[in-house]
């Protein structure tokens, strides 16, 4: 799946901010992550190739600003060229995370009406207060596609209020020798809100400090994704 960075850095928000990944890699040198920059890939869904093709593939899913938030108000004066690219490529979805649902209104474009057919919008949340506040603005936002992602998770959450419309949750532990431990009867709790409501559930990742059964574990960063597959615990409803 190819990713988009129309621009990159970003400015902590919330508690599963904490060791923010791109803190963690893009700081180790020194750069000022806090920085939002427009990158040169700005306009990638618009690029063709030499062959008049566009570079991004049909159908794709894009994930979109992985290195940001695609809310961020520092990217505001870029964002309105970001959903002409969008809007051009109705053939590819656009997918992207935010913490800071609350400025939905302050970000979409002026054609939105009930949403863009080809953008999935995911809310980051972390504990119980982030999933209140965020999912509660999410559930009732005209968007065609929705999801949750609990990652990373450091908290049991109580999603059961908003549940009913999102299309994905998943669920992580937090990466890194900082990471806070997660407990795998989280995860478990909000794999049975899921089935409850029919919404597809993925087991994503342990994180590094993992608890199961009360026992503490120290999970090697390859091992993550490997430990979460194996619980085998994903699901798709049948609908
Ligand atoms: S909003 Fe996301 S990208 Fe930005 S600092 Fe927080 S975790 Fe990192």
């Amino acid at each position: 799946m190819p990713n988009w960075n129309p621009w990159q850095g970003c400015q902590k928000t919330s508690e599963g901010c904490k060791n923010c990944y791109i803190y963690t890699y893009d700081g180790k040198d020194g750069k000022n992550v806090g920085q939002v920059f427009k990158t040169k890939y700005f306009d990638l869904p618009a690029q063709r190739k030499k062959n008049g093709d566009y570079k991004l593939k049909s159908d794709d899913i894009v994930y979109t600003c992985f290195y940001s938030d695609f809310f961020i108000e520092l990217a505001d004066t870029w964002r309105t060229d970001a959903w002409v690219y969008i809007k051009e490529r109705s053939d590819l979805n656009f997918l992207f995370l935010t913490k800071r649902i609350h400025r939905f209104h302050e970000c979409i474009p002026p054609d939105w009406n009930d949403g863009y057919d080809n953008v999935i919008v995911g809310v980051s949340v972390e504990n119980q207060k982030m999933a209140d506040d965020r999912c509660s603005l999410l559930k009732n936002y005209p968007i065609k596609h929705k999801g949750i992602i609990c990652q990373p998770l450091i908290g049991p959450i109580d999603l059961e209020n908003y549940l009913d419309g999102m299309e994905f949750v998943t669920v992580g532990g937090e990466q890194g020798q900082n990471g806070r431990s997660c407990d795998y009867n989280w995860i478990l709790s909000l794999r049975e809100q899921c089935i409850r409501h029919n919404v597809p559930f993925t087991f994503r990742q342990t994180g590094t400090y993992f608890i199961k059964d009360d026992v503490h574990y120290k999970i090697a960063r390859n091992d993550q994704s490997k430990q979460a597959r194996l619980a085998n615990i994903d699901y798709y409803p049948t609908r």
